[in-house]
């Protein structure tokens, strides 16, 4: 079984609305790629005039970010049904800038990804170790554990269609990107723990993402391994780059 690529863009809290309007204009002609799908994730504010901005293209929209609670007296959240409403197909969640700056603990990533899927949102579910764990020789360890916990109470079904971004802290916005031996050996050990919680189907099936200072030179060999199914990108996402990491497979 094939699994179509997936490259996503992580703003993060980077474009103004205008700014992220001007910058989906010059994307929108840069990422058409029928063998890849794209997504924009993008600050909260963002995300209606995005929408509006790439209507008609193959760029879905996704957010960084939800609320775990359906609605009401959360001030400052945003609630899953607030990002259909508005046009969101794909949520970022447990990213490790969330789980270092606000707190987020694997239980509320899992609590995040059943909301999501309640609402026929497509987790992006984030997952990695840090440098002091990768020396330690824990990375698998702690990867395995950040799964089993995120996908519990989570069916199969939904397992299937569900994204893990692979990301190792220390490769995310350092420029130090993993070796591909280490970025296709933890998304391996993902697709098997997926196997053992869930079905072989299931592990065929879902879609495992490496992120960390992909480029547009380091984006062909990340997604050509077999347990890669594309990227989450974050600083080569705001620029044209973009463009030529999301053709991967034609560049010269
Ligand atoms: C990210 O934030 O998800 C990320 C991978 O960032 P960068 O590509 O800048 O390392």
């Amino acid at each position: 079984m094939s699994r179509k690529k997936i490259i996503a863009g992580n703003w993060k809290m980077n474009m103004t609305p205008t700014e992220a309007v001007a910058l989906a204009e010059t994307l929108k002609p840069l990422v058409g790629n029928e063998d890849a799908d794209v997504v924009f994730c993008v600050p909260a504010i963002d995300i209606i005039p995005v929408v509006e901005a790439v209507k008609g293209t193959n760029i879905k929209v996704g957010a960084e970010n939800l609320y775990f609670e359906e609605k009401g007296a959360y001030t400052g959240e945003i609630s899953a049904s607030m990002l259909t409403d508005a046009g969101v197909s794909y949520v970022i969640i447990g990213h490790s800038e969330r789980r270092e700056y606000f707190a987020e603990t694997d239980e509320t990533v899992n609590k995040k990804v059943l909301k999501a899927f309640e609402h026929g949102l497509t987790p992006i579910i984030c997952c990695g170790e840090s440098l002091k764990q990768r020396e330690q020789g824990i990375t698998i360890d702690w990867i395995r554990q950040q799964i089993k916990i995120a996908f519990l109470n989570v069916t199969e079904e939904q397992a299937k269609t569900a994204v893990i971004a692979y990301e190792p802290i220390w490769a995310i916005g350092t420029g130090k990107v993993a070796t591909t031996e280490q970025a296709e050996e933890v998304c391996a050990a993902i697709r098997q723990c997926i196997g053992e919680i869930y079905d072989g189907a299931t592990a065929e099936a879902i879609r495992i993402q490496y992120g960390g200072s992909v480029s547009a030179s380091s984006a062909p060999e990340l997604f050509a391994q077999p347990d890669i199914d594309g990227g989450l990108v974050g600083g080569a996402s705001l620029k044209a780059d973009f463009g030529r990491i999301v053709n991967y497979n034609r560049n010269a």
